[in-house]
């Protein structure tokens, strides 16, 4: 996939951040909050090609769009996360009802839907979930009934109802997941069509901003050429083909988010004065409410970054890194805003703060596009054939990587991470051999601790070779990052492992020794210090206002 001229891209987030900076402040943000209001004007403004036009973002150029990458489409997500969730995934429900046509459609169809979006800006849905069909899309009960003539399939009549749908009540064209006699498929219906209408708009947690709306379709009528990609049966497979994208987009919104409300905390933290001085003076206030989470963040980015260069470089199977970065962005947005709360106190109580809304807002990433739950179970279920097929080289391979890399950049926690993925790899034929994943709660744990080994070992790899400049801070700052986020991995996957393997009757009494306990808490030495080093760059990054 091709990536944008880096002066365009930064064009395109300098005038989104100009456009949120002169439109939406805080006040009006809030304001459109509690009025419950769908912005369509922001909406219009945003995919107006004369103006913003994000919509080209995804759009290829040959049918009139920018053709961005998956590298453009994250740094476009953040910062949409960042200024307001709700308007954020109103664009990326355009992005994801695309994206069937993006993976699926004929060269016919790309051609005249994707450059008539490019042209028009509309609105686009994504219609996969039901009532009954959530995490499990293989249930799904819509219909797409063959209208024959003279033998040949002309159109479909399509029943159904799909529940939680962004952009519901307000786009212009959908994508619609139903079942024909060939299997899943998905379907292009405009908005308007007889016997397609929506519910009301759903009285959500967060993202008040966005639309969200069941749709009902009653014997909707579409032509034969409105299947996407002609061919029926490859519904499941389109919407698994775009996961590597999706998420990873999920987990720019999380990472956006986090920040967002992460920066403000840092900011107010200078400012609160309590016990003779600030709060951001207080090691006690910034090692449990703000590095960790500063921490979390960035290994996050560093992933997405990895797995968003990979994708553009052309590889397309990457649906496991999508869930990891997805997992571990969003759980860490979640996390920051919740710690952004208590960092400001009772003020961080009232929505005036802000960090309240983005508290609201931000949780929705661990459900949508996939629950956590999913995430861990996809991850555990993906490397665990790595692991059998590799008869358990797999991650001491990549530990043997890891522990390489350590030879040339020491200062990186390349050698913690790779004691993290020894470790893993230990603990995953421990449960192989004594059949531990028959329990569903020991599998999912596992998909925690390969994300946090995998993340480890990548953020290691980059703060020595690749360190993001996008947060703002200093390449020595995020090897400490790298090295407290390796301490972290090896200590869980040794701790963690550990228990729920004992937890779930494992039989190897020498087990602590094998995942290393010992020396994932000697590794801890030096954390203090790191995490002092990080407080004062955060500081220096984003001073009070
Ligand atoms: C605001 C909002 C916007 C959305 N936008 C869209 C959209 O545009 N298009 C669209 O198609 N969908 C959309 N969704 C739907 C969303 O993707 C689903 O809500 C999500 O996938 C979870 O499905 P569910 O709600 O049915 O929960 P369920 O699948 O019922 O899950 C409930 C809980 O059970 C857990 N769980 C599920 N299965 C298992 C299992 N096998 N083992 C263990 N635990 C399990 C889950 O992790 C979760 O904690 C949206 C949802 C919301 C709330």
């Amino acid at each position: 996939m091709a990536r944008l001229d880096p002066e365009v891209l930064e064009q395109i987030l300098s005038t989104l951040r100009e456009y949120a900076g002169k439109n939406l402040p805080a006040e009006t943000l809030l304001e459109i909050e509690r009025r419950d209001e769908f912005p369509e004007k922001v909406m219009k403004d945003l995919t107006d090609p004369g103006q913003i036009g994000l919509h080209l973002l995804t759009i290829p150029e040959e049918h009139g769009g920018l053709g961005g990458g998956a590298y453009d489409i994250y740094r476009v997500s953040e910062t949409m996360a960042a200024i307001d969730l709700g308007v954020a995934t109103g664009v990326l429900a355009t992005f994801l009802g695309t994206d069937p046509i993006n993976v699926g459609g004929t060269v016919d169809q790309k051609a005249e839907w994707l450059t008539e979006l490019a042209e028009k800006g509309q609105l686009y849905a994504y219609g996969a979930t039901e009532p009954q069909a959530g995490s499990d899309l293989g249930t799904l009960s819509t219909v797409a009934v063959p209208v024959q003539e003279n033998g040949n399939v002309v159109g479909y009549r399509i029943s159904g109802r799909k529940q939680w749908i962004s952009n519901g009540g307000v786009a212009d064209r959908y994508t619609i997941l139903a079942n024909a006699p060939g299997g899943p498929s998905w379907f292009l219906v405009d908005k308007g069509t007889p016997g397609f209408s929506h519910g009301k708009p759903e009285d959500k947690h967060g993202i008040r901003a966005s639309n969200t709306a069941a749709l009902f379709l009653e014997n909707v009528c579409v032509g034969a050429d409105r299947l996407i990609g002609g061919v029926e049966g490859r519904g499941l497979a389109q919407a698994q083909a775009v996961f590597g994208y999706t998420r990873l987009m999920v987990a720019a919104f999380g990472l956006g988010a986090g920040w967002e409300a992460l920066r403000r905390a840092i900011r107010y933290s200078q400012e609160r004065v309590q016990g003779g001085g600030p709060l951001s003076t207080k090691q006690g206030y910034t090692h449990k409410l703000i590095v960790p989470n500063a921490v979390r963040l960035e290994a996050a980015r560093a992933y997405i970054e990895w797995a968003a260069e990979r994708l553009d470089g052309g590889e397309d199977d990457l649906a496991t890194e999508g869930a990891v970065a997805k997992y571990l962005a969003t759980e860490a947005g979640n996390k920051a805003a919740e710690d952004a709360i208590q960092a400001l106190g009772g003020y961080g109580y009232t929505k005036e703060y802000v960090v309240e809304k983005i508290k609201r807002d931000v949780r929705i990433t661990t459900i949508y596009e996939g629950t956590s739950e999913i995430m861990e179970w996809t991850i555990a279920r993906d490397r665990w054939q790595l692991h059998l097929k590799s008869r358990g080289r797999h991650y001491l391979e990549q530990a043997d990587l890891a522990e390489a890399r350590h030879a040339a950049s020491p200062s990186t926690g390349s050698s913690l991470a790779a004691a993290a993925l020894r470790s893993l790899a230990a603990l995953l034929e421990r449960a192989r051999l004594d059949r531990l994943t028959r329990n569903q709660h020991v599998l999912f744990r596992l998909g925690e601790l390969i994300a946090y080994a995998e993340t480890a070992a990548v953020f290691s790899e980059r703060a020595a070779a690749a360190p993001s400049t996008v947060a703002g801070l200093e390449p020595p700052t995020l090897e400490a990052m790298a090295r407290v986020h390796a301490r972290e991995a090896v200590l869980k996957v040794a701790s963690d492992g550990l228990r729920w393997a004992n937890g779930a009757g494992q039989s190897d009494p020498g087990l602590a020794r094998a995942l290393g306990l010992d020396e994932a808490l000697s590794a801890q030495s030096g954390l203090v210090e790191d995490m002092d080093r990080i407080a004062a760059d955060l500081v220096r990054a984003f001073p009070a206002k």
